[in-house]
């Protein structure tokens, strides 16, 4: 990981290796924290957080579901994610703001453990590697299954739910895999280990809706409104491992791994990338370079591009 120099927490900016909690705290031993994973880019018109605003809503919705009152408001977290980057001099980056039960109580009944907020920012490059996003990666059907929807609500972004994610990761990993693809309850597709997924078939563009038990992907969203603007047709249906194997296209969208063809599932070859994944990857790659101005409102502009020369 690279490092930056300062987090925020609760309030204030800190070194970055001061940046600690108490060994007992409560999300450290229960998982239960909720987070994000946001990026910002070097646009045209200077540094921008892609779709921040909606990213620190799901925040709220994904603390609301474990009864968390986050202690600041959303234009107080936009305005930390704000100064994290430019106090660390940062430009294009991955930015991680994380809301934990902290010290104080120890046992499941959680509520009257305070809440602590943190905003921690570093670059981090292509989470499945610049070669998996130009040539595509290989992926397999892991043997866990995504946590069910009667289990925990897997549209929270909660800490102890990535346990799943994690598991499927190390199996798939052993197996000499870049990915791990996720079957729901039903043994319907549902996400990557941290990503959602794509299928395309004969110009149709299919993807799981939410009753999958996927988690609502900012990416997912971004890129269904974008194909859609772009004359595709994009239907939210449940879909078949088979469909996957049988795919002219697939790939997976998520804020760490962006728009990421797979090449490969369970070792049938789907094929190098296609047509439509290269298409959705230049207009997505347009939008959050500042190039397309359809989608300016989805850049929050943090700092001003220093004019050339
Ligand atoms: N599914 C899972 C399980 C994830 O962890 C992520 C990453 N947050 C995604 C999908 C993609 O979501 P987003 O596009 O909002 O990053």
């Amino acid at each position: 990981m690279q490092e930056a120099e300062k987090i925020w927490m609760n309030g204030s900016l800190v070194d970055w290796h001061d940046a600690k909690v108490h060994v007992l705290s409560h999300g450290l031993h229960y998982g239960s924290s909720v987070f994000e994973g946001i990026r910002a880019y070097d646009a045209e018109q200077g540094t921008a957080v892609f779709r921040l605003e909606d990213h620190l809503r799901r925040l709220e919705r994904s603390a609301a579901q474990y009864f968390m009152e986050i202690p600041y408001g959303v234009e107080d977290m936009r305005q930390a994610v704000h100064s994290v980057i430019s106090s660390n001099g940062l430009g294009a980056c991955y930015i991680r703001p994380i809301v934990l039960r902290g010290y104080g109580v120890m046992g499941l009944f959680p509520l009257d453990a305070p809440v602590d907020v943190s905003i921690a920012a570093w670059f981090w490059g292509a989470y499945l590697g610049e070669d998996g996003l130009k040539n595509g990666i290989d992926a397999k059907i892991a043997s866990w299954r995504r946590i069910g929807n009667n289990t925990i609500p897997p549209t929270a972004k909660a800490g102890g739910q990535y346990l799943n994610s994690i598991l499927a990761k190390i199996e798939t990993h052993k197996g000499g895999y870049a990915e791990a693809i996720m079957l729901n309850e039903q043994g319907m597709v549902a996400d990557g280990s941290g990503e959602n997924i794509f299928v395309v078939k004969d110009g149709l563009i299919t993807t799981p809706p939410v009753s999958a038990a996927i988690l609502k992907g900012i990416t997912r969203d971004s890129i269904m409104e974008i194909a859609r603007a772009e004359g595709y047709e994009v239907v939210e249906r449940d879909i078949s491992r088979a469909e996957l194997y049988d795919a002219d296209e697939v790939f997976v969208t998520g804020t760490a791994a962006e728009v990421c063809p797979i090449r490969s599932v369970d070792d049938h070859v789907i094929g190098p990338p296609g047509p439509i994944t290269r298409r959705l990857q230049q207009v997505f790659a347009d939008v959050i370079h500042g190039r397309d101005p359809r989608w300016a409102h989805w850049l929050d502009y943090v700092t001003a591009a220093t004019p050339a020369g």
